[in-house]
């Protein structure tokens, strides 16, 4: 042994090959047989299994040609077997992605070719409607496959160190109106709420890579969206410091989400990699937004950092440094996004459409009246059905230019009463059906277009998505008599993120009034008018359901169950008892999967919070 080796291997007092690698006798004498002839190799471990040795051996033979000696040679291979392992992971993990991506990728593609195909043909019969909703449909895919080859394009920029930071002068609250615009909407399809915290004295002008920190925002924003089913989304910035012209800022992003289990923390960040597949497989996504977040951070000199609760929600959050260009404070960021909100409202399409009648069916009366109050000022003439057996008595007598009509309705749901309309002889055999439905599910819109309806509304519903609605399904006599006073507002033009700490400002008293309920969100759901939305109140006081949930708990029937529970669940969100809604949303599920435990352990408490909640409305109101 050399100097080397018995430095490295032992004190020096060990010599024998047993005590000092992990290796019997038997191996030994095969080593030394097959040694003495030709030359020999093997791998050994050192005795307490770290390091890795590649060892050759070969005899050394006298002029009579005998061996009278051995030699060994050992070379430490540990690095390269830890990096032949990390090998063996990334190329799994590129295959994955691989997979994935493929389906990813080919998604988008098949949306744009099979649109185009049925372009071309409707093209051909001069149907301009469809031909419209075709190209909105290959602009979305379009959009969607752009976005993740951009994310690839940016990775591997990153990872070849071409990528270079673009420092503009840019203003902060526009960055954060736009997040925010693109976070409410989909959060409200999912029925999801979305707050803010935002420290009002940053700085108002900032220098920095703009169309970087809108991305890292972004990417927190959209998988919490995207991996949370209920609760609440949470945005926060705050300047941690200020100091040489620049300031330390640092935003959070809080769920109430899946969460990430503690042994995949580690991987979060990895190129391509996504957890949980087995839950998440059917949640789009490339592995890639978290790996290219980090790898803009770092670029920025900034921090990354998660805090997750598996099952419970996760807080990711970054911290970077910003120069300042204007000091100035930021401002009230709520308020701010309320007046740029209110101004687009203004833009919103008014239509006056006189002549068309419209038909809304749906049991929860004050669900039929949310749809009043928000078309009365179109001057349409509205006819409410409280079932399916009411609407078809009504559709075999008049003809009405569009139906829209809910899908949860005890007896005979909105499907059943669809089928109906298809197969019995009336006057609206043409007329546009649209769903309504707080299924707002991923798939749900395609099953409800096999079905055959003309579109779907999720609730609950947004004032503009009606409106548009009618612009486009309306028939050409209506259409020509309606007045369009301004260009429909642009997607997302929806209302404020609630600000926690600004609960109670600016609405007329309504907040202390009603204090257990969330006002800001009811008002959001009445058009922002404050008088209907106390109406929308005192209707859900009168909508009692408390007698109809529990006859059909008693008799078990947990079809209607389900349907009662659904009522309260969008009729609760509708006036901003946020939490009851919630709570009915789970018993709901829960009857939708037979989860009889559930339902039994959960049930008496959910009404007695309804309970409370009426209580607590009468005696407001
Ligand atoms: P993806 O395109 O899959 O969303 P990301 O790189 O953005 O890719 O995220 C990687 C993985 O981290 C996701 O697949 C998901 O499993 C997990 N993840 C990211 N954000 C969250 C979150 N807010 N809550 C729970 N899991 C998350």
């Amino acid at each position: 042994m050399n100097a080397y080796a018995e430095n490295r291997l032992s004190d020096g007092s060990k010599k024998d090959l047993r005590e000092l690698f992990r290796i019997d006798e038997a191996d030994i004498d095969v080593m030394f047989d097959k040694g003495s002839n030709d030359i020999y190799s093997t791998r050994l471990w050192d005795k307490n299994g770290k390091n890795a040795y590649s060892v050759k051996l070969n005899s050394i033979k006298d002029t009579y040609g005998d061996p009278y000696c051995i030699l060994m040679v050992f070379s430490d291979i540990t690095e390269e077997l830890e990096l032949a392992d990390k090998y063996v992971v990334a190329n799994k993990a590129k295959s994955q992605f691989l997979a994935n991506m493929s389906h990813e990728i080919r998604t988008p593609i098949n949306g744009i070719m099979g649109m185009d195909t049925m372009l071309i043909e409707e093209l051909d019969d001069g149907n301009t409607e469809d031909v419209r909703q075709y190209a909105v449909n290959i602009g979305d895919a379009s959009r969607t496959l752009l976005s993740i080859i951009n994310d690839i394009l940016d990775i591997s920029k990153i990872e070849s160190g071409k990528m270079e930071l673009v420092p503009v002068e840019y203003e902060l609250f526009s960055v954060l109106n736009d997040c925010c615009n693109m976070t409410l909407s989909r959060a409200a399809e999912k029925g999801l709420r979305f707050e803010t915290e935002i420290d009002r004295n940053i700085p108002s002008v900032l220098y920095g890579d703009e169309v970087r920190i809108r991305q890292i925002i972004n990417n927190f924003l959209s998988n919490a969206v995207k991996y949370t089913e209920t609760g609440r989304v949470i945005l926060r910035l705050r300047e941690l410091s200020r100091h040489g012209g620049s300031s330390q800022l640092e935003i959070e992003v809080e769920d109430t989400g899946k969460g990430i289990k503690d042994e995949d923390r580690d991987k979060l960040f990895d190129n391509f990699t996504r957890l949980d597949e087995e839950k998440n497989r059917n949640i789009e996504g490339t592995g890639l937004g978290l790996s290219l977040t980090q790898k803009l951070v770092y670029l920025m000199g900034g921090e990354i950092a998660v805090k997750s609760e598996y099952g419970k929600g996760s807080v990711f959050s970054v911290r970077f440094s910003q120069r300042i260009v204007n000091s100035e404070p930021m401002g009230d960021f709520s308020d701010r996004y309320r007046r740029y909100a209110e101004q687009k409202r203004e833009n919103t399409v008014q239509i006056d459409i006189p002549d068309a009648r419209i038909l809304v069916v749906d049991d929860v009366e004050m669900n039929l009246q949310v749809v009043k109050g928000m078309l009365k000022r179109t001057r349409a003439v509205i006819d409410t059905a409280g079932s399916g057996k009411e609407c078809l008595e009504k559709i075999a007598a008049v003809r009405y230019d569009i139906i829209f009509l809910d899908h949860m309705m005890p007896g005979m749901d909105g499907i059943e009463t669809f089928e109906q309309i298809k197969h019995t002889s009336h006057p609206n055999t043409d007329t546009p059906v649209i769903i309504l439905t707080a299924n707002a599910i991923v798939g749900a819109k395609e099953m409800y277009m096999e079905k055959g309806f003309t579109d779907y509304l999720s609730k609950p519903i947004l004032r503009n998505d009606l409106i548009a609605m009618l612009c486009r399904y309306l028939p050409e006599p209506a259409v020509n008599d309606k007045a369009v006073t301004a260009p429909p507002a642009e997607e997302g033009a929806v209302s404020p993120p609630e600000t926690k700490a600004a609960a109670a400002d600016n609405n007329n008293g309504i907040a202390e009034r009603f204090p257990f309920l969330d006002t800001k969100l009811g008002i959001t759901y009445c058009m922002d008018d404050e008088e209907f939305y106390v109406e929308m109140i005192e209707t859900y006081l009168n909508g009692d359901k408390r007698q109809l949930i529990t006859e059909a708990y008693e008799a078990w029937n947990l079809k209607d169950y389900g349907t009662y529970v659904h009522a309260l669940k969008s009729t609760s969100l509708n006036i901003g008892a946020a939490e009851l809604s919630e709570h009915a949303k789970a018993l709901e599920l829960a009857a939708k999967n037979g989860d009889a435990e559930y339902i039994k352990a959960h049930h008496s408490d959910v009404l007695r919070e309804y309970s409370t909640l009426l209580e607590q409305i009468k005696a407001a109101v």
